[in-house]
C-alpha cells in the first residue's frame, strides 16, 4: 500500500501525462479513420461536382436554344390559313435571333408537299430556297411532318424537335398547329456552328465554373468539348491531353458532342488523398505540439517539485550542519569557563578548536549568502593580478587545524616552473578551492590522503583536488552542480552538506571564464579540476606583473 501511495506520489506527473496522451492517441486514431471515411466520400462528391458541372454547361445550352426556338419559332397557325405569310417575315424581322443560321417555313396549307420559304434577312423577307443541301436537309427533317399533315393525323402537345441526321445542318423544328391540332406547317432553324462553337459554349463553360468550384479551382480545369470523330472544338487551355476525369453529352442539340473536364493536376482520387494527407499531417503536427507543450510543462512542474524537495531536505540539512559545530563550541567554552583546561597547551588546542568551528559556521553561511547572491546575480567579484600559489597555500593552511585530529594528510604537488600572477578573484578561488578540499575530506570514507596538484598547460593553470574516497556514483554524476542536488545513499546519509558546495564552485569558476569538471570511480576516489583559463594570465611587462616579482 505504502509503496503503491509512493510509486503515485512519485510519478503522479508521469500518471497525469498518460491520462492526457491516452485519449489524445483516441482521438487520433478516430480522426484518423473519420479523415480516410471521408476521403472515400469526397472523392465521389468531387466527381459528382465534376458531372453535374459539365451537365450544368449542357443546360446552360439547351435553355438558350430553346428560349430562341420559342422565340422564334412560335408562328400562330393564322398566318398560314388566312395566307399572311409576310407577317411571319415581320415577325423575324422584328425579333433577330442570335445563333441561327438561317430560318425557314413550311406551309402545308396550300400544297400537300409543302410551300418551303426561307427567311432572307437582307430583303426581311420570305423567299424560295434555291435547290441546294441546305434545302435538301430542310425537306428530309420536315418529312414526318409533311406526313402527319398529309394524312390529317394531329399532333397533341408537339414542341420542339431536333433533327441533326446531317451535322452540316443541325435544325430545330416547331410544328404549326391548328385548333383542332392539324399539323398546319412547320417553322424552323438551322443552327450557326462556328457561333455555337466560339461564342456561346465558351460563354455557357465560363457562366457556369463559379456555380460548382471555388475560384482557385478554376484554374486548375480544362473543359473540352470534342465532335462526333473526336476532333477537339472548343478547349479552355491548351489541350490537357491525357484522359478527362468526367464526360458528358450535351442534352438537346449538338447531341454528338462530346464535354470532358479535366484537372490536370489530379483525379478526383488524388484530390482526395492529397486532403487526406493535408489532414492527416496537420492533425500529426497539432498533436505532436500539444504532447511536447505537456511534456515541457511537466517537465518544468517536475523541476519544480524536484527543486521544492531539495530545498526542505536543504533546510533540515543547514540545521544539522550547524547543530555540530555550535555543539562542539559551546562543549569547549564550557570547558574553558569550568576551567577544565588542565594546561595552558590544552586551553591553546580547546581555542583552537573553538576558531576552527567558528571558521567553519562562517564559511557555511558565507556559502549559503554566496549562494543567494550567485542566484540573484548581486555577487561582486574583486578581480586583483594575485600569484595563485598563494592562494592555495592559504586555503591549506586553515584546512590543517581542522585536519590535525582525524589524521588528514593533504600532499601538495607544485608546477613544474613558477606561474604567471593571474588576475582573479582570489577570495572567490580561495572559496571554490575550499568547498572542494571540503567535499575531499567529507567523502574520503576510511582513506586519509588528500592530494592538491596545481600545473599548468595550453589552456591555463589546473588544480586539482583527488581523494581516495566514496566515489560517486555514474547515474549522479551529471547532475551534481545542480543546486541542492546531494547524492542519496547510505555512504553519504550521515554526511553533512547543503548541497551547495559544487554549486558555487561551478558559479565562480565560469565567472572567471574557466571550467570545473571531474573523474571519479565508485570506492576508489574523485578527483575534480578547476582550470583558471591562460586569458587570466598578465604576461611580464603588464601592468601588474611587477606585484608577482615583489612577491
Ligand atoms: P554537499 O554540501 O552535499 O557536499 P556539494 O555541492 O559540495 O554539496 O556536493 C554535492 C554532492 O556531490 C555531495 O552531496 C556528494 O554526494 C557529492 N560529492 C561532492 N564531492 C565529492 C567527493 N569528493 N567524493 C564523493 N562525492 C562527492
Amino acid at each position: 500500500m505504502a509503496t503503491l501511495a509512493d510509486f503515485l506520489k512519485r510519478h503522479t506527473l508521469w500518471a497525469g501525462f498518460a491520462a492526457v496522451l491516452a485519449p489524445l492517441l483516441v482521438m487520433l486514431g478516430l480522426q484518423f479513420v473519420w479523415l480516410s471515411r471521408l476521403e472515400q466520400v469526397s472523392a465521389i462528391a468531387h466527381k459528382a461536382t465534376l458531372n453535374n458541372y459539365l451537365e450544368g454547361v449542357g443546360t446552360e445550352v439547351e435553355y438558350f436554344y430553346r428560349s430562341t426556338a420559342e422565340r422564334a419559332l412560335n408562328i400562330p397557325a393564322a398566318y398560314l390559313t388566312r395566307g399572311r405569310l409576310e407577317e411571319v417575315a415581320n415577325h423575324w424581322k422584328k425579333k433577330p435571333v442570335e445563333g441561327v443560321r438561317s430560318l425557314f417555313l413550311v406551309d402545308y396549307t396550300r400544297e400537300r408537299f409543302g410551300n418551303f420559304h426561307v427567311y432572307d434577312p437582307e430583303s426581311g423577307t420570305l423567299v424560295s430556297p434555291p435547290a441546294s443541301e441546305e434545302a435538301l436537309a430542310i425537306i428530309v427533317a420536315c418529312t414526318p411532318w409533311q406526313m402527319l399533315s398529309y394524312r390529317g393525323g394531329s399532333a397533341a402537345s408537339p414542341g420542339l424537335s431536333v433533327d441533326e441526321r446531317n451535322p452540316e445542318y443541325r435544325i430545330i423544328l416547331n410544328p404549326i398547329t391548328d385548333d383542332a391540332w392539324h399539323v398546319v406547317g412547320v417553322a424552323g432553324m438551322i443552327l450557326d456552328e462556328p457561333y455555337f462553337r466560339k461564342e456561346l459554349l465558351p460563354a455557357a463553360i465560363r457562366k457556369a465554373l463559379p456555380d460548382f468550384f471555388s475560384n482557385a479551382g478554376t484554374n486548375d480545369l480544362v473543359v473540352t468539348v470534342r465532335d462526333a470523330r473526336g476532333r477537339l472544338m472548343v478547349s479552355t487551355h491548351d489541350d490537357p491531353g491525357g484522359g478527362p476525369a468526367a464526360v458528358s453529352r450535351l442534352p438537346f442539340v449538338f447531341r454528338d458532342w462530346t464535354l470532358g473536364l479535366h484537372s490536370p493536376r489530379s483525379t478526383p482520387e488524388q484530390w482526395a488523398r492529397a486532403n487526406f494527407t493535408f489532414n492527416v499531417t496537420l492533425s500529426a503536427l497539432l498533436a505532436i505540439a500539444l504532447v511536447s507543450g505537456i511534456a515541457l510543462a511537466l517537465r518544468a512542474a517536475n523541476r519544480a517539485m524536484m527543486l521544492s524537495e531539495m530545498k526542505s531536505d536543504f533546510v533540515s540539512n543547514v540545521s544539522h550542519e550547524l547543530r555540530t559545530p555550535l555543539s562542539s563550541i559551546r562543549v569547549f567554552a564550557e570547558l574553558l569557563r569550568l576551567g577544565r583546561a588542565p594546561s595552558p597547551e590544552k586551553v591553546q588546542a580547546y581555542g583552537e578548536y573553538i576558531e576552527a568551528e567558528s571558521r567553519r559556521l562562517s564559511r557555511l553561511i558565507d556559502n549559503i549568502l554566496d549562494f543567494s547572491r550567485i542566484e540573484s546575480g548581486r555577487k561582486t567579484y574583486r578581480f586583483g593580478p594575485t600569484d595563485l600559489l598563494e592562494v592555495i597555500a592559504a586555503t591549506l593552511k586553515t584546512f590543517e587545524v581542522r585536519l590535525k585530529p582525524s589524521g588528514f594528510r593533504i600532499a601538495f604537488e607544485g608546477p613544474a616552473a613558477p606561474l604567471p600572477l593571474v588576475t582573479i578573484d582570489a577570495d572567490a578561488i580561495g572559496q571554490a578551492l575550499h568547498n572542494l578540499l571540503d567535499n575531499a575530506v567529507k567523502y574520503s570514507g576510511a582513506s586519509r590522503d588528500i592530494r592538491v596538484r596545481a600545473a599548468r598547460d595550453q589552456e591555463g593553470v589546473v588544480i586539482s583536488v583527488q581523494d581516495h574516497g566514496i566515489g560517486i556514483p555514474k547515474e549522479h554524476q551529471s547532475k551534481l552542480f545542480e543546486a541542492f542536488y546531494r547524492v542519496d545513499s547510505s555512504h553519504t546519509a550521515s554526511i553533512p552538506g547543503t548541497g551547495l558546495g559544487l554549486t558555487i564552485v561551478k558559479a565562480i569558476i565560469e565567472h572567471h571564464g574557466g571550467r570545473c569538471w571531474f573523474e571519479s570511480e565508485v570506492g576508489k576516489g574523485t578527483t575534480f579540476f578547476l582550470l583558471i583559463p591562460a586569458r587570466l594570465e598578465i604576461k611580464r611587462g603588464e601592468p601588474g606583473s611587477e606585484i608577482g616579482s615583489m612577491a
